[in-house]
């Protein structure tokens, strides 16, 4: 277990107790959750060690590893993911200005954003560190990813653009990542870092019951400031931050059936789009953000 005396982010000492929110996938257990008071960070506290941490993994609803399509909201996922899996695709060109280039993905689950870039003509490596993720990948989409720890082996200043769709909030070696990241960038490269925001809308209205704080197995909650406080750190900048629509809405519906035990879809539908219409006017209030980053 680890308990920190810091924060994770920029290492303040003026952290302190904010709630406990509970387990809904697989432990039924409660995580408490602490804030940064020095740079907005939210973590969970007293979070198994990388080595321990497995067991909150096995569950057969654990939808990046199984890619299962039953249920509703196994449905939309898959639904929603072929159009962000499009979009996704499109903001790499734009922001490397780039038609083929070399794209790293860090957590790639079952390769499905890796597939559409090899189509797309680009040269795919993917990192992932569970086991029948990394076969189904192969089996579902013939991408072919190596083990996480592969990521301290790869070339040097090699990637035009290296992404974390949702994954940084899992990685223990928080700052080893994006340090690495930095080293395997090109020069002009970009880090592309997705991650659930919980200063947003969605995230005030359900609170401890926001499903986006998955704990034990998100880690680390961030807000727009901690996110540029962290690649500040490591000679980078956030240059620009774009929202993602869909996951309001999804993370309404999961975060209605963590605090009521069922589904309430008109009820999640509305606070989903509640919180995308504040983000119309705030991008920093979006459900979920992509940070577009650059070395300084
Ligand atoms: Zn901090």
């Amino acid at each position: 277990m680890i308990h920190y005396n810091q924060c994770p982010v920029c290492k303040s000492s003026d952290i302190q107790y904010a709630f406990k929110a509970k387990d809904y996938t697989v432990s039924g257990e409660l995580f408490p959750v602490w804030d940064c008071k020095a740079c907005s960070f939210r973590f969970t506290q007293d979070v198994p060690a990388q080595d321990t941490i497995g067991r909150y993994y096995q569950s057969d609803n654990y939808i990046s590893h199984s890619d299962t399509q039953e249920g509703l909201i196994n449905k939309l996922y898959h639904r929603i993911r072929k159009i962000t899996i499009s979009s996704k695709t499109k903001l790499l060109a734009s922001v490397s200005g780039l038609s083929k280039g070399k794209v790293l993905d860090i957590g790639c689950g079952t390769g499905a954003f890796l597939h559409s870039m090899k189509q797309a003509g680009w040269e795919i490596t993917g990192l992932e560190p569970d086991d029948t993720a990394r076969k189904n990948a192969e089996t579902l989409h013939h991408v072919f990813p190596r083990p996480s720890h592969d990521l301290f082996q790869l070339e040097k200043g090699h990637y035009d653009v290296i992404t974390m769709w949702h994954v940084l909030e899992h990685v223990h070696q928080l700052h080893e990542y994006i340090t690495q990241c930095n080293l395997l960038l090109k020069e002009n490269g970009t880090l592309i870092i997705a991650v659930p925001n919980y200063t947003s809308g969605d995230a005030n209205s359900y609170r401890e019951y926001w499903a986006a704080y998955d704990v034990p197995r998100h880690l680390y909650h961030f807000s727009p400031t901690s996110m540029k406080t962290l690649v500040g750190m490591h000679g980078m900048k956030v240059v620009k931050m774009k929202p993602m629509w869909f996951d309001s809405f999804y993370v309404s519906m999961l975060s209605e059936q963590c605090k009521k035990g069922k589904a309430n879809n008109i009820k999640a539908g509305s606070i989903g789009l509640l919180s995308n219409l504040k983000a119309l006017f705030n991008t920093e209030k979006c459900s979920s953000l992509i940070y577009i980053i650059r070395k300084k």
